[in-house]
C-alpha cells in the first residue's frame, strides 16, 4: 500500500507522523512523497490557533484536489475538537481521535503493529539514508495543567507517559537505523513519569537513554519552566545532551501570567534562566510568547516586552492570541483588537531577530559540532550543506561532499541576517 503522510503544528505532531511512517514501513508499506502517488493519505492536524485550523482545512482540500481517489484519514487536535467540521470535507474517509491515534496504522492496514524488537537492529542499514538524521520521539501525551488559553488539554486530555523501557528501546532502534539525533517530545514533557508516581521521571529517562543507547545526540523539546529544578541542568555534563532549552514564557508580566494560569512569575523565570546559564555553557534558550491575551493593556505589554528583552532569548516564537473554543480565556472580557496584536507581534519579532543574531554572533570563531541534516542547493564550488550546532544555531557551508547525517566540527564564521543562519567552515580531517 502507498501512503502519503502530512502534519501541521508542533513537534509532537511531527513525532507522531514519524512514528506512523516507521510503523507503515515495518508492515511492508511504502511512504510516498507526493499525494498523487498515494492510495491512503494521513493528516495530523493542529488546532492551537484559528490560523492552524484554517490551514488544516486548506491542506485537506488541497490533498483531495491532488488525488481524488485517495482515502484521507484525519487525526490530531483539530479532528478531536471539531470532528463535524472535518467529516464533511471531500475525500475524508476516516477520523481517528487522539486517544486512538496509536492504533491508526492498524485501522488503515488491518495488520498488527510490530514492537521495537531486536531483529530490525540487525537488519538496519547504518549508512545514514536520506531523511534519517533527527527523529522525534513522543514520550508522553496530555497535560494536567489548565492554562486558560490552551486548547491542547481539551484536545489531548490528562497527562500519560510511555513506559521508560519502551522509549529507551525506541531510541536504540533509531540509532541502529542511522539516526544521529533523537528529540524527546510531549505535550508537557517535563511531567514525564508524574502519572507513574515518579517526580524525577524525565531526568531518569534522559540518564537511561544516554547510558543505554548509542544515539550521538539527545535533545529535549519544550519544557514548562515550573517543572525544572536547578539540579536538572547538571544532566548537561554529558556532552551528548544538546545545549538547547525551549522554555515557554507566554508573557513577561506577572498580572497577565496570573490570568493565563501559568505557574511561573518574572522572578521565578529569571532565577531559572540564571541557573541554566550558570550550569550549561553557551546554552541556547528559546521561548514562546502570546501577544494580545485578553486584558493585556499597553502597560502590561510594555512590562512583558521589557522582561523579554532582559531575558535575551536566542529565539522567540511570537503568537497572536486567538480564542479557542472550550477554553476559559475565550470567555474573558477585554479581548484585544487585532490591530494591537499585530503591532505587538511586529515589535517582539524585531526584538527577537536582534537577540537571535546576538546569540549567534557571540559564537563566532568557535569550533562547534554540527549535525548536517540536508542539502539546500548546489553551486559550482560544491553542495550547500545545512545543519544545526548542538546549541541550535542553523548553519550552512559549501563543500565538495554531501555531509548529510555526519557530525563534524566546524568553525562559525559570520551571521547571515536574511537567511538567519551562520556560515561555517567544516573542519574535516
Ligand atoms: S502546560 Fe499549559 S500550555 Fe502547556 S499543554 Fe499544559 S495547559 Fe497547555
Amino acid at each position: 500500500m502507498k501512503i502519503h503522510l502530512r502534519m501541521l503544528g508542533c513537534r509532537l505532531n511531527q513525532s507522531e507522523i514519524d512514528t506512523m511512517a516507521r510503523q507503515f514501513q515495518q508492515q511492508g508499506h511504502e511512504i510516498v512523497d507526493r499525494p498523487a502517488q498515494a492510495e491512503q493519505i494521513v493528516v495530523n492536524t493542529c488546532a492551537v490557533t484559528q490560523d492552524a485550523t484554517r490551514e488544516s482545512r486548506h491542506l485537506l482540500r488541497q490533498l483531495h484536489r491532488a488525488n481524488e481517489a485517495a482515502a484521507i484519514t484525519v487525526t490530531g487536535c483539530y479532528a478531536q475538537i471539531a470532528p463535524a467540521e472535518i467529516a464533511v470535507l471531500p475525500g475524508v474517509a476516516r477520523l481517528v481521535d487522539n486517544t486512538e491515534k496509536e492504533h491508526l496504522v492498524t485501522k488503515i492496514t488491518g495488520q498488527p503493529l510490530q514492537t521495537f524488537d531486536h531483529e530490525p537492529l540487525e537488519r538496519a542499514d547504518k549508512s545514514g539514508a536520506a531523511g534519517r538524521t533527527r527523529a522525534f520521539v513522543k514520550v508522553q501525551d496530555g497535560c494536567d495543567n489548565a492554562c486558560t488559553f490552551c486548547v491542547t488539554t481539551v484536545a489531548r486530555g490528562a497527562g500519560h507517559s510511555r513506559a521508560l523501557s519502551e522509549i529507551v528501546a525506541e531510541v536504540r532502534y533509531l540509532a541502529a537505523l542511522g539516526y544521529q539525533e533523537a528529540v524527546l517530545t510531549g505535550v508537557h514533557l517535563g511531567s514525564y513519569g508524574h502519572d507513574l508516581g515518579n517526580r524525577q521521571g524525565l531526568a531518569q529517562l534522559v540518564e537511561r537513554i544516554l547510558a543505554e543507547s548509542e544515539i550521538a545526540r539527545l535533545r529535549l523539546s519544550s519544557l514548562e519552566p515550573w517543572d525544572l529544578a536547578p539540579e536538572f541542568f547538571d544532566l548537561w555534563q554529558n556532552p551528548r545532551l544538546c545545549r538547547h532549552l525551549h522554555l515557554p514564557l507566554q508573557s513577561g508580566c506577572d498580572r497577565t501570567l496570573r490570568r493565563m494560569a501559568r505557574r511561573t512569575s518574572q522572578a521565578q523565570f529569571r532565577a531559572l534562566m540564571q541557573a541554566a546559564r550558570a550550569r550549561i555553557a553557551d546554552v541556547c534558550i528559546t521561548s514562546d510568547v502570546i501577544v494580545g491575551f485578553p486584558g493585556e493593556s499597553d502597560e502590561e505589554f510594555a512590562i512583558s516586552a521589557e522582561f523579554i528583552g532582559e531575558m535575551d532569548f536566542a529565539g522567540l516564537h511570537v503568537f497572536r492570541y486567538s480564542p479557542r473554543p472550550g477554553t476559559a480565556a475565550a470567555r474573558m472580557r477585554q479581548q484585544v483588537s487585532e490591530d494591537k496584536k499585530r503591532e505587538r507581534s511586529a515589535y517582539l519579532h524585531k526584538l527577537a531577530a536582534a537577540a537571535e543574531k546576538g546569540f549567534a554572533e557571540k559564537q563566532r570563531g568557535r569550533h562547534l559540532n554540527v549535525l548536517w541534516e540536508h542539502i539546500a542547493g548546489a553551486t559550482e564550488q560544491g553542495f550547500m550543506n545545512a545543519g544545526y550546532t548542538d546549541n541550535y544555531i542553523r548553519v550552512q557551508c559549501i563543500h565538495p561532499r554531501v555531509l548529510t547525517n555526519y557530525i563534524t566540527p566546524a568553525r562559525l564564521e559570520r551571521y547571515d541576517e536574511t537567511r538567519r543562519q551562520m556560515t561555517v567552515t567544516p573542519l574535516l580531517t
